[in-house]
Order: structure tokens, then C-alpha cells, then sequence
């Protein structure tokens, strides 16, 4: 069932269908905004007037290349590769990069359409953008991923700047890749200048606590979800699917709260691990070893790895997709609510098909978006900047400290703009609302640009 859009809105989304075709989950990513916003037009009606919603819907500037590499038996390889520009009403176009073939511009045009609003929703002076490459870094070794990535920054260095855009990592992209990127941007430009990536090495300019800033954000708007029904994470049972960057440390803050995560996995398979999953193993195997999760049941007596498993007919307290877009379907969703699942937060960049969402909200299951939920990371990005900014390094409490506030003020923001607007407990609506409120008005301010 598709929920229908209010009449001023549905020619607008035609016109995003017509002018985008094939790009799927730029529809979808738009739509589920729109969905929120008839209210918001009726009770100001200036946004209509200045096309504020078209705007917004049309990137500023789309920029695709080609990326040539040689791998190390000496042959070559063409990548493309995408940076959409899409909005600096508030700020520096900010967000990631993605490396995984699947990547086209119709997703980089979903993550940057999102990164507008959870970049709004941070209170950071940040706009949006996304980058990212169809290049497979899966069995790459490290000299084929710097020739791909000093490849790769020899054109699009031209587009970015502190000021200007500011790329950082996401699928396929951590501090490796930003360190080789950063590179070869210094060599061109002989500027060292730091605030023009984050997600550095803290040797060189990167923040504390950046790196386990998605994850740890992700569990701190679910504590305030929580909360807010008197609620708490001790003694819950949790599932976490991925096993990146954002679900190790997702399972991380989860255990450190007195939760208990029982499951994760990868595109291949699940692990299911009913003393909770043993962290510094799974360390061990993604980020230094850089293997797949399967390896873990060698090494953990009593673990089990399905192949092609389903994490989300695991029986939980709370869920967290920290893996991908759509990966928790409908199906997925009713599972979930038959078994007594009463919290989900996106860890994952709209990792709930609509469909999925719609049952989550009729279920009165507390349920944080990603773009509110999964803020965390461009957040202590942003702080990255002002600490390159003010040439300053904190220490890991304060800056953790600080992103515990703002996942509190977005989870606040979400939670009582969706009670003015008449839906109280739907941070979708929350969340989008305040997100196109804060970015709209800037946009009027500024004129017709
Ligand atoms: N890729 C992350 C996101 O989806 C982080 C972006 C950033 O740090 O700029 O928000």
C-alpha cells in the first residue's frame, strides 16, 4: 500500500519521476519526504511560493567522471565516479563517499537528497552532499586502493575545498582511503589543508571518536526513543545487521548500556551468537584482518553462521539495520512485530523499505530514521572541521560528550516537531519536517539563487 501525497505535492514528485528516470531510490528517498510536508505547505505558504520543495529536489551541481587505475598485474580498469552537490544553504556541502558497485547516481542522489536533512537536523553549519564509485575495493590490496583512490581525487579535487565541499567515508571508505585521498589532494593543491576531508587518522588531523561516532549516535537516539516511553536498553535483546563501521560500534554502545547484542552479518551470511557477540573477536576479523563474519564461528564454540541467512527472523528486543539501503523489507517488518520487537533505529542510510515503515509506525514500534538516528557521524564530522578550523584536538570524552548532546537535541527536535505537527511519537514526520523547516528558511532568506 502506497500512501497517497497531498495534491500540491504529487505534480512535483511526477516532475522528480519524469526528469530522474531509473533512479529508484532517488523516488523513494524523495517521496518519503514529501510524504511529511502537506502540512507544512498549508501552514507556510511561502515555501510553495519561492518553489522551495522543487529546489530542493534538483541538486546544485552533479559532477561524473571517469577514474582509470592499473591494478597490480599492470591492467587497466575504468571506474565511474559521481560527486552530487546537492544543497549548501547551511553550510560546506558535507558527506561521504561510497566504494561498491552497486553505486550509480541514482543512489548517490538518494544519499546526498538525505544528508540534506540530517545534516539540517544536526544545528551544524553543514549543506548536503554525497559522492561515491562503482569500484569494488573487495580484495584490493592496499596498493590498488591508493592507485584508485589518488586517481580518483586528480579530478575531483578541483571541487572541493574546506569552504566548499567536504567529502568523508561511508560504504567501502574509511580511514584508509581518506588518507590516501588526502594525499594526493595535498600533493596537487600544496595546501595542507585538513578541514577539506574528515574521517582522518588522528595522527593527521582526524577527531577522536570519529569513527565510532555512527555507531554510538545510532545507540544514543535509541536511548532517548526509549526513554521517552520509560524505557530503558538494560536487559534487551538486540540484533545489529552489518558488521562495518557502524555495527561494531552500534554493538559496542549497546553492551556498554546493558543491552545484549545476540546477532550481526554481512551481504553473505548471519551470525547468530546467544552470549552476545564477543566484540573484540569480531574486531579482530573486520578491521584488522579485513575478513568476512563466517570466520567467527571457527573461533567462538557455541556461535552459528547462516549463509544467506535472515537476520530480522531472529527474535529481539530492538533492531538496528547498520548495513544497507533497503535490506529490511515489509516481510521483515511484520517478523519483527510478531516477535515483540518494540524499538528500531536506522544505523544505515534508509535501510526500511516504505513499506516496512508504514508497519513499524501502525505497530506503535519506536522508530528513528536514519537521518535522525544515524546523524551521529557527519555530526563528529562537523566537529572534525572545527577542530581543524581552530588548529585544536579534543579528547575522546569531550567530543563524545558533545555527540551524546546533539543526538539528544535531534532526538528532542524530531520528537516535538512531531507532536506539533499532529503525530506525536512519528520522528518521520519529526524528522523530516524539521530538517526541510531548517534548510526551507534558509533557502527563502537567501533569494533565488
Ligand atoms: N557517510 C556518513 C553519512 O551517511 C557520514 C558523512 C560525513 O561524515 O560527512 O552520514
Amino acid at each position: 500500500m502506497v500512501a497517497g501525497l497531498d495534491e500540491k505535492l504529487e505534480p512535483i514528485y511526477q516532475d522528480v519521476l519524469r526528469r530522474n528516470p531509473g533512479e529508484t531510490e532517488f523516488h523513494q528517498a524523495v517521496r518519503e519526504v514529501l510524504e511529511s510536508l502537506g502540512p507544512v505547505l498549508v501552514r507556510y505558504p511561502e515555501f510553495a511560493e519561492h518553489k522551495i520543495i522543487q529546489r530542493i529536489c534538483e541538486p546544485e551541481r552533479q559532477i561524473i567522471f571517469r577514474v582509470p587505475w592499473q591494478d597490480d598485474q599492470g591492467h587497466t580498469h575504468i571506474n565511474r565516479a559521481f560527486r552530487v552537490e546537492f544543497n549548501s544553504a547551511l553550510g560546506p556541502y558535507k558527506g561521504g563517499m561510497r566504494f561498491h558497485p552497486s553505486v550509480y547516481l541514482g543512489i548517490i542522489k538518494f544519499l546526498g537528497f538525505e544528508q540534506i536533512f540530517k545534516n539540517a537536523l544536526t544545528g551544524l553549519p553543514i549543506g548536503g552532499g554525497k559522492g561515491g564509485s562503482d569500484f569494488d575495493p573487495k580484495g584490493r590490496s592496499d596498493a590498488e586502493i591508493m592507485r584508485f583512490c589518488q586517481s580518483l581525487m586528480t579530478e575531483l579535487y578541483r571541487y572541493l575545498g574546506e569552504h566548499t565541499d567536504v567529502p568523508a567515508g561511508d560504504i567501502g571508505v574509511g580511514q584508509r582511503e581518506i588518507g590516501y585521498l588526502f594525499g594526493q589532494y595535498k600533493r596537487i593543491t600544496n595546501r595542507y589543508e585538513s578541514g577539506v576531508l574528515t574521517g582522518k587518522g588522528l595522527d593527521w588531523g582526524g577527531s577522536r571518536a570519529r569513527t565510532e561516532a555512527t555507531g554510538y549516535g545510532t545507540v544514543f537516539f535509541l536511548e532517548e526513543m526509549l526513554k521517552a516511553r520509560s524505557k530503558s536498553l538494560v536487559g534487551k535483546t538486540c540484533v545489529v545487521s552489518g558488521s562495518g563501521n557502524v555495527a561494531i560500534y552500534a554493538i559496542e554502545k549497546i553492551r556498554e548500556l546493558g543491552g545484549k547484542v545476540i546477532a550481526c552479518s554481512d551481504s553473505n551470511g548471519v551470525i547468530l551468537d546467544e552470549k552476545g557477540i564477543d566484540l573484540e573477536l569480531l574486531k579482530e576479523i573486520k578491521e584488522i584482518e579485513r575478513r568476512r563474519v563466517k570466520v567467527y564461528v571457527e573461533r567462538r564454540p557455541g556461535s552459528t553462521y547462516v549463509e544467506d541467512g535472515v537476520i530480522w527472523d531472529i527474535p529481539c528486543d530492538v533492531a538496528l539495520p547498520c548495513a544497507t539501503q533497503n535490506e529490511l523489507t515489509g516481510k521483515d517488518a511484520r517478523t519483527l512485530v510478531a516477535n515483540g520487537c518494540i524499538a528500531v533505529a536506522e544505523g544505515a542510510n534508509m535501510p526500511t523499505t516504505p513499506e516496512g515503515v508504514r508497519i513499524f509506525l501502525d505497530a506503535g514500534v519506536a522508530f528513528g530514521p536514519g537521518k535522525a538516528a544515524n546523524a551521529g557521524g557527519v555530526s563528529t564530522s562537523a566537529l572534525e572541521m572545527q577542530q581543524n578550523a581552530s588548529r585544536d584536538s579534543w579528547s575522546f570524552e569531550h567530543t563524545e560528550e558533545r555527540l551524546r548532546e546533539i543526538m539528544v537535541n535531534i532526538h528532542r527536535t524530531c520528537y516535538e516537531t512531531a507532536d506539533e505537527f499532529g503525530q506525536p511519537g512519528n520522528y518521520v514526520v519529526g524528522a523530516n519536517t524539521a530538517g526541510f523547516l531548517k534548510v526551507g528558511r534558509a533557502m527563502v532568506a537567501m533569494g533565488l539563487i
